[in-house]
């Protein structure tokens, strides 16, 4: 086997290393169960022990209560753009969204589709999405607020969520999930794709409070129902089994690293060190405001095209790998999700003194 290398992709991205070496050990015989778990059915009383424990694991690591349900769906973080607008929207309210990036705009466009009314309370479109909003006001009636919490592809973050009263807040925390701590009673769904922070693509994780469940009408397609998949336990038809697993697995390793106090210790650590390169240099420009940066995803320019091209392919000589940035934005990411280790950025720093050095 080659080496592994620093792996700064946005996702599908890195996982931390003792997961993988878990999967590989139980991958032929999963438990003494003679058969990997990718073979065993989901109707089977351990892959049912295993979605319970997944299910309630990760609400205790953030402290939702039991009023809280885990869902496991299908379709990804894009699934629930469609399936939130169809479950959560309420006859004669307006769904409220804020526009913080491509993937808010994605969302929004969903309940566009689908004739839901809505409006866009606050976009920093304006700035090349460069910041997070931090003036706008709420309806008191509206059927929900909708927010990206950490913006992947620009790389900005919410530091502190908005008060919303008894308007349920729902966010999307695809590339956020479970880096920091927040209280969870803010929130009516949490969600995310679970292939940057929490396992592998093809899995939406979602936490939502069961009262919202209920809003779910009888007419939508049944594979995005709330209400059907809370009352099978998500095992309405045959889920990710595989990715539901890995979930459980990395989940286990917050717990592992001490809870997520201490993996927002680290995170705080990883990025303020980045942060703190790019702010002392002419050279680098990094793209977030300060007040709005993203623990997760870093992102900045070079002065010319040319140079992040270079920077790229000698950065991956060295086998710091996946730091293009997102094609509508350009420039460099670096996403640093909770498995990247200090080492990694701490290559990738030395890496960017010495380019400097030599170019700048
Ligand atoms: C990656 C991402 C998505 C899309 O996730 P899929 O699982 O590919 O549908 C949605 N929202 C955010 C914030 C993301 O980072």
């Amino acid at each position: 086997m080659g080496q592994r290398i620093f792996n700064f992709s946005a996702g599908p991205a890195t996982l931390p290393l003792a997961v993988l070496e878990t999967i590989q050990g139980e991958l032929l015989n999963y438990r003494d169960e003679g058969m990997s778990l990718i073979e065993m059915s989901h109707r089977s009383k351990t892959f049912d022990n295993l979605v319970n424990g997944a299910e309630q694991l990760i609400r205790d690591i953030m402290g939702f209560s039991d009023d809280y349900q885990t869902l496991f769906l299908q379709g990804g973080a894009t699934g629930q753009f469609s399936a939130l607008a169809l479950n959560l929207a309420v006859d004669g309210k307006l769904a409220e969204y804020v526009d913080t990036g491509p993937w808010s705009a994605k969302a929004i466009a969903e309940a566009k589709k689908l004739g839901k009314p809505y409006r866009v309370i606050a976009s920093s479109a304006d700035s090349n999405h460069n910041h997070i909003p931090a003036e706008y006001a709420i309806g008191d009636d509206a059927a929900y607020v909708h927010i990206t919490s950490n913006n992947t592809i620009v790389g900005t973050q919410f530091e502190d969520f908005p008060d919303t009263g008894n308007v349920p807040l729902i966010a999307d925390m695809s590339s956020d999930f479970y880096c920091k701590r927040f209280d969870p009673n803010k929130f009516a769904m949490i969600y995310g794709g679970a292939q940057k922070n929490a396992g592998p693509s093809g899995l939406a994780i979602c936490v939502i409070r069961k009262d919202l469940i209920e809003r779910s009408p009888a007419n939508i397609p049944t594979i995005l129902s709330y209400k059907i998949f809370a009352g099978k336990n998500s095992l309405y038809n045959t889920p990710n089994t595989f990715g539901i697993y890995v979930v459980n697995l990395v989940m286990e390793w917050i717990r592992d690293q001490g809870g997520i106090d201490a993996v927002e210790k680290a995170n705080r650590h990883k990025a303020g060190f980045l942060y703190t390169v790019l702010d002392s240099s002419d050279f680098f420009r990094p793209h977030a405001q300060d007040g709005s940066r993203s623990l997760m995803n870093v992102t900045w320019r070079l002065p010319n095209e040319e140079l992040e091209k270079q920077f790229v392919a000698e950065a991956l000589a060295e086998g710091l790998s996946g730091l293009k940035g997102h094609r509508s934005v350009g420039g460099i990411r670096a996403s640093i999700y909770n498995a990247m280790p200090l080492a990694g950025v701490e290559a990738l720093i030395s890496f960017m003194k010495e380019f400097e050095r030599k170019n700048g």
